[in-house]
């Protein structure tokens, strides 16, 4: 039996690896295209990236692949409870279904597994529009201008990459010295030069700590560690793709 409130396969299917390589997968593509004539293929006409449906084959594949899990549980008799689950007690657990209604349930074994979630920073909370996750950083439709990303971690790299790509003027902030501060620095200085060949703004040794509203767009302060070095400018959106709160995640 297993308790899902909201689809299955988490977030590595629905908003995390799969939809992340999908688009990768996709602005790969475009790059191919842009490089036909290397190939010895003439492409006529504007050749340009539609984010949207971009987005649209992903949310396909993450369709397919959910619809799968499903008939996997069905081949394999697991019984897909959706709803959201809390213990009650040792073997007991209550579950709120979607319509409101809600059921108990005992089992003699119970695994957690319920994962991680997008978490707001201090004085920067997502409001899913300009302050956006992962989660709507996969959703985007249209390729936004200029975005920072705070947390030059696996994921933050990844959306830096993906956007730069497609096109945005991108800026990543990490508070420790270097991007992938979780990785060998062999890693780290790889990754860098790739970083620098893209004209991606890359800040290490620094903080947000806060933004201020400009106009139409979103200004912000970043500090040098410790000591305010007080420099502003401004974005048309801002991602916190790095920071999660969950399991095993750091908060
Ligand atoms: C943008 C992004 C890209 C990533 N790319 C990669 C990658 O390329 N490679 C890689 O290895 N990892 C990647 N990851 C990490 C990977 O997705 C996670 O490590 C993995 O999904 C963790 O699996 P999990 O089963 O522990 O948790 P989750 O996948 O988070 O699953 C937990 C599930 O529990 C459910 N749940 C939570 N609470 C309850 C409750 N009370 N009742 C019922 N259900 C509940 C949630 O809805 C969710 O479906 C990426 C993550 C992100 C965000």
């Amino acid at each position: 039996m297993v308790i899902e409130k909201g689809e299955v396969g988490g977030t590595c299917l629905n908003w995390g690896c799969i939809p992340t390589k999908s688009l990768i997968a996709s602005v790969e593509a475009y790059e191919t295209v842009r490089r036909a004539s290397e190939f010895g293929i003439s492409v006529s006409g504007e050749i340009k990236p539609d984010l949207s449906a971009m987005v649209a084959r992903k949310d396909k594949i993450v369709e397919l692949q959910v619809k799968g899990i499903k008939g996997l549980f069905q081949g394999f008799g697991v019984t897909l409870i959706s709803g959201e689950g809390s213990l009650l007690g040792p073997g007991r657990l209550s579950v709120k279904r979607p319509d409101g209604g809600q059921e108990e349930i005992s089992a003699s074994k119970i695994i957690i597994a319920t994962g991680s979630r997008p978490a707001s920073l201090p004085n920067l909370t997502l409001d899913g529009e300009r302050i956006i996750s992962s989660t709507e950083a996969l959703a985007l439709t249209q390729i936004p201008r200029s975005i920072l990303i705070v947390g030059a971690g696996v994921i933050g790299c990844e959306f830096a990459f993906l956007f730069s790509r497609l096109g945005s003027q991108v800026t990543m902030v990490e508070m420790l010295p270097r991007a992938l501060p979780n990785e060998d620095e062999d890693v780290s200085r790889l990754l860098e030069r790739e970083v620098r060949k893209r004209k991606i703004d890359l800040y290490a040794n620094n903080r947000v700590e806060g933004l201020v509203r400009m106009r139409k767009e979103i200004g912000r302060s970043v500090w040098r560690a410790g000591k305010p070095s007080g420099r502003r400018k401004s974005w048309s959106r801002w991602a916190a793709n790095s920071i999660r709160k969950g399991w095993g995640s750091r908060d």
